[in-house]
């Protein structure tokens, strides 16, 4: 590649309105324009990064017998409507007709058309199946922001497996956790495994891989110790601040009028109680007497009951949680899994996001809600509430951080394979739904988040697995036919070599070459100048670490291949 040819535009200044490293970054060094909020195009750069991400991306995750496919961004109402979401997910979907009328959906995730497609799974014997693709995904997001970290519309590493036990889900998932450590550890992408809600997925285990950055949205409680996280943005509610004395003539607590209960709260949400109950804790006499967690938390069990102090804490179904929502007396509050301590805290000390109301038998409940997400307005106080609490695993204080999500992961269940009726043979000849996880990556975010990790005041430093160029072979004097043609044969002979080298043969002064070869971030720097090559020799400059070596004309090649 002659960089005389490329389209880098690379900029002398700043841009404005540009504050997180990898936006400001991105822009200044060619990598990236904006065309309209929330949409970019690549440039040839990026799109060198980019296939090197997903190129590492795709290994790791052919590693754990994963299969690539191709499914279409346009999809039918359908399926989606099928599953709920058609009409649960509201305008982060952006919608369209056809000119037969027909709804259409772009694609904000797979979970439903990968399970159409799984309807052609008939037998225990084919599982388990491993399907991914790389495939634009459009998100209407309120506000797009931090250049590729959050756009309307972006490449998704989206990967969904079919198990037919829960055993058969869980050695899935650990497969994936695995790989996505080791994607993250390649990308050089400083990323902490972090418990978590579901959000819209539905389901229950969950862990979002996530990076600390200013320009994050999610907050995270972080051991210190032992290492155990949790996010602590998901441990909030919407509702609105509730006075501080209780009983029957307390305020109205709920924005919406006639939510009374924790059951009328999950219906005014369009959803059944059990998706928004997760679990359920019990206040009694400021003491908390009783966690309950929906589903397979038992790992939890242990931290909670020491965290908080509860003499029961125990997994439970859906529906004993209800059952005990009707026939516990005191206050309750119905929160997420993730952020238990934090929230039991809150429920103990009385602080705002609570809600009263009565059951359905006329008990008073009070409570926090955390099945959705809250201004962020709130989260100074979250923070304050989760930093210093005893971390549950080990007591050590937590630290909290704002943090990117990079990666998520869930264990959905038979969600998807329910409500589109997609049923395998069973061993025992019985049918049965297959359990599903899904497994994103957003690629443009991962850049992003590389950048935001690996830069310094001259630009980018890419690692070199992710490096649009791993060399830049650059002729200071452009008019010595002797550099001249001792540049080009280094850079034929790299190439030749498998090295992916780039010259810089413009006509331009080496202080400019120098200082896009920087910005840019390509890694390893090769100048051939008259008065080094009359010693016989070239200079290596490694753009980490800004060392310069000189090496014989002879050894460049093998030095750096
Ligand atoms: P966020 O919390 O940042 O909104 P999300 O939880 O909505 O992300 P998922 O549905 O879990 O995202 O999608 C998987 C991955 O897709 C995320 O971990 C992230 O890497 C990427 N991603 C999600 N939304 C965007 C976006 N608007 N722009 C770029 N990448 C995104
Ligand atoms: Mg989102
Ligand atoms: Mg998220
Ligand atoms: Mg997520």
């Amino acid at each position: 590649m002659r960089w005389s040819r490329m389209f880098v535009p690379t900029l002398r200044q700043d841009p404005a309105d540009a504050d997180a490293p990898s936006h400001r970054l991105l822009l200044r060094a060619g990598y990236v324009r904006q065309l309209h909020a929330g949409h970019y195009s690549l440039l040839p750069l990026a799109v060198r990064v980019r296939a090197k991400v997903i190129g590492i991306v795709r290994e790791e995750l052919e590693r754990i017998g994963a299969q690539e496919m191709l499914l279409p961004a346009l999809h039918a109402a359908e399926p989606w409507r099928r599953s709920g979401r058609w009409d649960s997910v509201g305008p982060e979907m952006f919608r369209l007709t056809d000119r037969r009328g027909n709804e259409l959906a772009l694609g904000m995730t797979h979970e439903e058309i990968f399970t159409t497609l799984g309807l052609e799974l008939t037998s225990y014997r084919q599982l388990p199946q491993h399907w991914f693709q790389f495939q634009t995904k459009f998100r209407d997001e309120p506000r797009p922001k931090g250049g590729l970290m959050r756009v309307r519309e972006f490449t998704m590493k989206d990967a969904y497996s079919f198990d037919i036990y829960q055993a058969g889900l869980d050695a899935s998932f650990e497969a994936y956790r695995t790989a996505y450590l080791r994607i993250f550890e390649r990308l050089g992408i400083p990323a902490i495994p972090v418990e978590a809600s579901n959000g819209a997925m539905g389901g229950t285990g969950s862990t979002e891989f996530v990076r600390p950055a200013d320009v994050g949205e999610d907050a995270v409680a972080h051991c210190p110790s032992c290492g155990y996280a949790a996010n602590v943005e998901k441990a909030t509610s919407r509702l609105a601040p509730v006075a501080d004395e209780d009983g029957p003539d307390a305020p109205e607590p709920f924005d919406t009028p006639g939510v009374r209960t924790i059951e009328d709260l999950a219906a005014g949400y369009g959803a059944p109680a059990d998706r928004q109950i997760k679990t359920l804790v019990h206040v009694l006499d400021g003491k908390l007497t009783l966690v309950l967690l929906r589903g397979d938390h038992a790992l939890h069990e242990q931290k909670l009951a020491d965290a908080t102090g509860a003499n029961d804490v125990r997994a439970a179904e859906p529906d004993e949680i209800r059952d005990a929502l009707g026939a516990l007396p005191g206050s309750l509050g119905a929160v997420g899994v993730t952020s238990l301590p934090v929230l039991a805290d809150e429920a103990l000390r009385g602080r705002r996001n609570m809600f009263t109301g009565a059951n359905r038998d006329g008990v008073h409940l009070r409570g926090v809600d955390v099945a959705r997400d809250i201004p962020s307005a709130t989260w100074a106080d979250l923070r304050e509430v989760a930093a210093g609490e005893p971390c549950p695993a080990c007591g050590t204080p937590l630290e909290v951080f704002t943090a990117l999500e990079v990666g998520h992961i869930f264990k959905l269940g038979d969600r998807y394979t329910r409500a589109l009726d997609l049923a395998v043979l069973a061993a025992d000849g019985g049918r049965v739904h297959p359990l599903m996880g899904c497994y994103g990556i957003g690629i443009e975010r991962a850049m992003a988040a590389i950048v935001e990790a690996h830069h310094d005041e001259r630009g980018i430093v890419w690692p070199e697995a992710v490096a649009p160029f791993a060399v830049a072979v650059v002729p200071a004097q452009t008019d010595d036919p002797e550099v001249g043609e001792t540049a080009e044969r280094l850079y034929r002979d790299l190439r030749a070599a498998g090295v992916d080298a780039v010259i810089d043969d413009r006509p331009e002064r080496a202080g400019v070459k120098f200082r896009d070869i920087e910005l840019t971030g390509i890694p390893h720097r090769l100048t051939v100048g008259r008065r080094s090559l009359a010693e016989g020799v070239v200079e290596h400059t490694v753009r980490a670490t800004s060392e310069t070596a000189k090496l014989p004309v002879a050894e460049a090649v093998p030095h750096l291949s």
